[in-house]
């Protein structure tokens, strides 16, 4: 296409050169008969100065449109690239999250359905049969929580009544970490606290709970129910909640493509942890509705830092 215009100019090129020449022989020819003389100088008349201008406005408007034709077909293909890029990371996302959906509603379904169908057959002793119930409630649980992400990502997307109300940050992130400490008591949940307990802000109690408790998951489940550490710091104009796992670390250049809906670092034949993709998207839109700010500090192999940060005057 910038080939075919770039001919298309030098084709125009041509034809205002052909046609000054033939108006150079025009004048000539009328001077030499008016003057009777075949060599008649022909530069310094009126008739040649005024197709000179226009031979030159000519050339420089053949110029002018062919660098912005194909300064516009750059920019045009660039950003049609760009969109089809765009598209084909949808795309990508889509069927890792299809893939690990499909997968993740159908573990914990057979899982119980194997359970049930154990209790039925078997008639396990007690201390077997407490077993096998534990983890039927264990993976229902399961269920019932990718379930509840998976409708609060799709309200959130959309208009999520948020209640806003004044609560006490400090207890409530105390709350949330005693409940993922009782979810997960394979793991050591470590909170801390710095500076007084006493933050009273205009939040969503559900939606930040909701936030900080997908954030501490993440935390639990990449890094291999290995310590978390929750620290909760509270300064003059900022409170911030850390949260620091001893997992795998992330990627400088995936820092940002986590909190996108579905998207997952690797793919979905390699990778080991369960999810979904949900869970950071649904934090980032949360902190934001709080005009709050997640930070993600990594060192790989070692593990992750996530932050986030209320600034006390916007909530
Ligand atoms: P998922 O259901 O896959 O955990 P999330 O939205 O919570 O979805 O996280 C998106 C991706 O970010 C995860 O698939 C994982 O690759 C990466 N990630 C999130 N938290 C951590 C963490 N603490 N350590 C390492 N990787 C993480």
């Amino acid at each position: 296409m910038v080939a075919a215009l770039v001919w298309w100019s030098i084709l125009l090129f041509r034809e205002n050169e052909k046609v000054w020449i033939t108006r150079q022989n025009l004048i000539q020819k009328e001077y030499a008969i008016l003057y009777d003389t075949p060599n008649f100088d022909i530069v310094d008349t009126p008739e040649y100065l005024t197709y000179q201008k226009e031979y030159l406005n000519q050339k420089r408007m053949i110029l002018g449109e062919t660098v912005i034709f194909v300064f516009v077909l750059i920019i045009g293909i660039y950003l049609i690239y760009k969109s089809y890029k765009k598209e084909l990371l949808i795309t990508e996302n889509q069927k890792n999250f299809l893939l690990s959906i499909t997968h993740e509603l159908r573990s914990p379904i057979t899982s119980i359905k194997l359970s049930l169908e154990t209790l039925l057959k078997r008639k396990p002793p007690k201390e077997i049969e407490e077993n096998i119930i534990n983890n039927s409630i264990e993976e229902s649980n399961r269920l019932n929580s990718l379930i509840n992400n998976l409708l609060l990502a799709t309200r959130i997307s959309y208009s999520y009544p948020y209640h806003f109300k004044t609560e006490n940050l400090y207890d409530v992130i105390v709350e949330c970490v005693n409940s993922m400490q009782s979810c997960h008591p394979e793991c050591t949940i470590n909170f801390t606290a710095e500076g007084n307990s006493n933050v009273h802000l205009e939040i969503d109690k559900q939606a930040i709970i909701s936030m900080v408790s997908n954030i501490i998951e993440n935390a639990v489940k990449y890094g291999k129910n290995q310590d978390v550490d929750v620290k909760f710091i509270n300064q003059k104009e900022v409170v911030s909640i850390h949260i620091k796992d001893k997992g795998p670390g992330i990627p400088e250049e995936e820092k940002n493509k986590i909190f996108n809906q579905f998207y997952r670092i690797g793919s979905e034949e390699t990778r080991q942890e369960k999810g979904t993709g949900l869970g950071l998207y649904i934090a980032g839109k949360i902190a934001k509705a709080h005009k709050a700010k997640i930070e993600v500090n990594s060192d790989l192999n070692k593990g992750s830092i996530f932050t986030i940060r209320f600034h006390k005057h916007n909530v």
